[in-house]
């Protein structure tokens, strides 16, 4: 119950910001996902499902290869790693998702437009 309204609610309130940002932002057709890095995620240096890197555990679980960042408003090619993410108007899941360095030390919200690859529990 409390987790179907959580959803509902962070649609909602998504589409809103949708509306509010910049007009080009409208005509995307991929789904995107706000999101924030998740704190106190360092000592987590790997996977504990035998993957050499976080980023390579997202390209296993979503058979994709990361081609660049994730946040839409950076999309850079650079040097990738897998960030942990949490949606900002999730619940406290962690997600994995391509992010290049700078992003992945940013402390705002911000849009992704790659898929959210779940961390394996007991993380
Ligand atoms: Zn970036």
């Amino acid at each position: 119950m409390v987790d179907s309204f959580l959803s509902i609610g962070t649609t909602r309130r998504s589409k809103a910001l949708l509306y509010c940002s910049d007009n080009s932002v409208l005509n995307y057709n991929r789904s995107m996902t706000y999101v924030k890095n998740a704190s106190g995620t360092s000592r987590w240096s790997k996977p504990s499902t035998g993957e050499s890197s976080w980023l390579e555990y997202w390209e296993k679980q979503t058979g994709k290869k990361a081609t660049r960042c994730g946040a839409t408003d950076c999309h850079s090619t650079g040097e990738l790693v897998g960030g942990h993410v949490q949606k900002v108007f999730g619940g406290n899941e962690i997600y994995i998702t391509p992010l290049c360095k700078g992003c992945n030390n940013r402390t705002d919200n911000f849009w992704v437009d790659t898929e959210l690859v779940r961390v394996p529990s007991g993380l």
